[in-house]
């Protein structure tokens, strides 16, 4: 070979040296922007969407599923507390565990790539037509296998057994972290907003998602109602049975008025013997009937005590309705209108005997009587 075809030979190899640092700076910036907006997310909710729908877009694949671990359920209970609930994610699996899923997970130390086979990668994805090829993304945390992210591609080239997997195992491990962080700050906020006796949440929360919810209520012109609870007589139970009595007594009332519930319902213990439930989609009316439901369920019962007492429980409830919607610059005002008219109804309630129900139609001025009693 002579000198000038040695050099040409050496300018083609530089020039390729040259294109594939480009190319890897390319990858290694796609990869820094993935995980800045995965450390960016200050919720739960926030860093599943990234983690789902941004990974698809930023990874350009045809199919993507990412599973999570979630043996005691607490993400899924984490993510329903805050609004969002796991069916709201595309892209998403929660499973009891993960090595049920497939048999390479048992062994998956670090990303695997190469061709999708049928039938053994179907529960991987969601939808797998068309797919050539795939990468297993293990997510560890604390060096236990958490979840992973599975991507999909209809391009057998995409991923195969000889690409290096050092980026995709890094970002696994982020994902890891970030879960650990943000299901911890969750965890937090949680302990913050719910109430221990029950397990309701408590008033803070409520006042939180009062908000959230006359937002939305206005954003979809859809009615709101409210209930107030308060155990009738509740001093006496405490008086004659003991505290301890009464915090049973308590405990069984939330686990009544809980199992009259919709998933959407927001139910908090406002206070002491009271609790407050938001109904969001729900007018007067229906209101009405889920108050009725509840009062029967404490009434119709009596509450087994741990010594084998009984007590007879009665609550007396006040409902209200927002209509829709009384301007949307006054969330504030409107919120505080409809909790302020379903307590002066309980009172009401109270007033009129106990063991019942009263209404106050929401106006946009002064709270009227409504005459429907249900239970007398
Ligand atoms: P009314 O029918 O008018 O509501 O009568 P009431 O006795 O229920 O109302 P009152 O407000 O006089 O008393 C509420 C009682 O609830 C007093 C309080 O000791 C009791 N209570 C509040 N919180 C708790 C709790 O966490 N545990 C127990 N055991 N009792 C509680
Ligand atoms: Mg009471
Ligand atoms: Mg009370």
């Amino acid at each position: 070979m002579d000198l000038e075809q040695e050099n040409r030979k050496l300018f083609r190899q530089l020039r390729d040296l040259r294109k594939e640092a480009q190319r890897s700076q390319v990858t290694l910036e796609r990869f820094h922007t993935r995980e800045l907006e995965l450390m960016s997310a200050d919720t739960l909710a926030e860093l599943l969407h990234v983690m789902t729908e941004g990974m698809l877009v930023s990874f350009r694949v045809d199919s993507i599923q990412v599973l999570l671990n979630d043996p005691d359920h607490e993400i899924r209970l984490l993510l329903n507390n805050s609004g969002y609930p796991d069916s709201a994610y595309a892209f998403l699996r929660f499973v009891d565990d993960i090595y049920t899923i497939n048999p390479r997970f048992s062994k998956l130390n670090s990303p695997w790539l190469g061709p999708f086979l049928t039938p053994d990668f179907d529960n991987l994805f969601d939808d797998t037509a068309g797919l050539r090829s795939m990468a297993i993304l293990p997510i560890f945390c604390r060096n236990r296998l958490v979840g992973s992210i599975n991507l999909g591609s209809r391009d057998e080239s995409r991923f195969s057994r000889d690409l290096a997997t050092d980026f995709l195992a890094r970002l696994g491990k982020i994902c890891g972290v970030c879960l650990e962080n943000t299901i911890n700050r969750e965890r937090l906020l949680i302990s913050g907003l719910t109430d221990p006796l029950t397990e309701l949440h408590n008033r803070r929360y409520l006042d939180r998602r009062l908000d959230e919810e006359l937002a939305r209520a206005s954003r979809y012109n859809q009615p709101m109602s409210c209930l107030f609870i308060d155990a009738d007589h509740f001093k006496q139970i405490n008086d004659n049975h003991g505290h301890q009595a009464g915090d049973t007594a308590l405990r069984e009332l939330a686990n009544r008025i809980r199992s009259q519930l919709r998933a959407s319902d927001v139910a908090t213990r406002y206070g002491g013997e009271e609790f407050a439930l938001l109904l969001p989609q729900t007018g007067l009316s229906e209101a009405m009937l889920l108050a009725e439901r509840i009062r029967l369920e404490v009434a119709s019962n009596p509450i087994q005590l741990n010594d084998g007492n009984q007590l007879d429980v009665t609550v007396s409830i006040g409902v209200s309705e927002t209509l829709p919607m009384l301007g949307k610059s006054r969330h504030k005002e409107v919120g505080e209108h409809l909790l302020a008219s379903a307590d002066q109804a309980l009172y009401q309630a109270k007033a009129r005997g106990r063991n019942r129900i009263e209404s106050l139609v929401q106006n946009r001025s002064e709270p009227a009587t409504r005459q429907i009693k249900i239970g007398d």
